[in-house]
């Protein structure tokens, strides 16, 4: 028997720390499509952060008051108001967490239209539907990439670290494949095509730089170049195309984690066509994650907290882009 005040205590770390599994795709007429990530879980039930939801809507003003646990909502002319149940099971009111109000699932399925005034459609993302993270290590096999001194080749820096991102992705509920689990070689296309038969949502492909002189350490992001001006479309087969803003937008974030976790210098994105970027349909960019030469680079990539720093700060910048998504499949 665990005393009452562990249990609600175990409650209540359960529903802040359960990763995320489940998200929505929510369409509605005036907004931009967008995919919610839950923010907690009880048994099967997902909740949603209801600010968040709220926020997504043009015009819309929400205010939570959390002594009266009251949400209300205007638009226009319209006023909604949505209390926190005292009955913190019954699905269609807010319930609180670290004193934020979320909606469940059910409320966002059956009652978003009515509560915004708005025609909504709800979709969930669960299993086969949640959202889908390729991360694809350079080189392999013969390919050993690049070589510093003192470190492992390149192939196995970044097959460690792509791992160490998929764990914590994985952890917060995403799909995530990997074009390679081990060492072999793979051409640009293999790694693109295994992209799209995954219909990846979101692509990354992971690199170091091995260059030996002392002072060249950094990291780079690169995407693939938008189309140049007059080029007849169907001459430029790039899969970017479309594309372009959202991978400069994931590539933007990648840079700025690599940045938070990795004290090097910042290279900025760089656009360069690649027969890997171009080939893959969904927002994708390449890290250079730094040099494996440089004493500063390799303690970020090699040692086992400064790798477990960047992978967190990856899976941080995933979470983010499809947090900021006008997500559309
Ligand atoms: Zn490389």
């Amino acid at each position: 028997m665990v005393p009452k005040r562990f249990r609600v205590l175990f409650l209540l770390v359960a529903l802040a720390s359960v990763p995320a599994s489940a998200a929505v795709r929510v369409t509605a007429e005036g907004a931009a499509p967008f995919v919610l990530l839950e923010t907690a879980r009880e048994g099967s039930t997902a909740w949603y952060d209801a600010e968040e939801w709220l926020s997504r809507f043009p015009g819309a003003v929400a205010s939570w008051d959390p002594d009266r646990g009251r949400l209300t909502y205007h638009r226009g002319p319209r006023t909604s108001i949505l209390d926190a149940g005292k009955d913190q099971a019954d699905l269609y009111r807010a319930r609180v967490v670290d004193g934020r109000p979320l909606v469940s699932e059910a409320f966002l399925l059956e009652r978003s239209s009515d509560f915004l005034g708005l025609k909504v459609a709800v979709e969930p993302l669960h299993g086969t539907g949640a959202l889908r993270v390729v991360l694809d290590p350079g080189h392999g096999g013969a390919d050993i990439g690049s070589r510093a001194a003192a470190a492992p080749p390149e192939k196995e820096v970044v097959l460690r670290l792509a791992q160490d991102v998929a764990a914590k992705l994985r952890r917060r509920g995403f799909e995530v494949h990997l074009t390679r689990e081990d060492d072999r070689a793979l051409s640009a296309t293999e790694r693109a095509a295994a992209a799209n038969r995954w219909e990846a949502d979101l692509f990354l492909s992971l690199h170091a730089s091995g260059e030996a002189r002392p002072l060249a350490r950094g990291f780079e992001v690169f995407v693939s170049p938008p189309e140049p001006p007059g080029t007849d479309p169907r001459l430029w087969a790039s899969a970017q195309v479309g594309r372009e803003a959202d991978s400069r937008r994931w590539a933007e974030g990648v840079r700025a984690a690599v940045g938070q976790a990795v004290p090097s210098f910042d290279r900025g994105v760089r656009h360069v066509p690649t027969p890997l970027l171009e080939a893959v349909a969904a927002p994708a960019c390449l890290l250079e994650a730094g040099n494996l030469s440089s004493p500063e680079d390799a303690e970020a990539l090699l040692k086992p907290k400064g790798r477990a720093a960047l992978a967190e700060a990856l899976a941080d910048a995933a979470e983010t882009f499809f947090r900021e998504s006008a997500h559309t499949p």
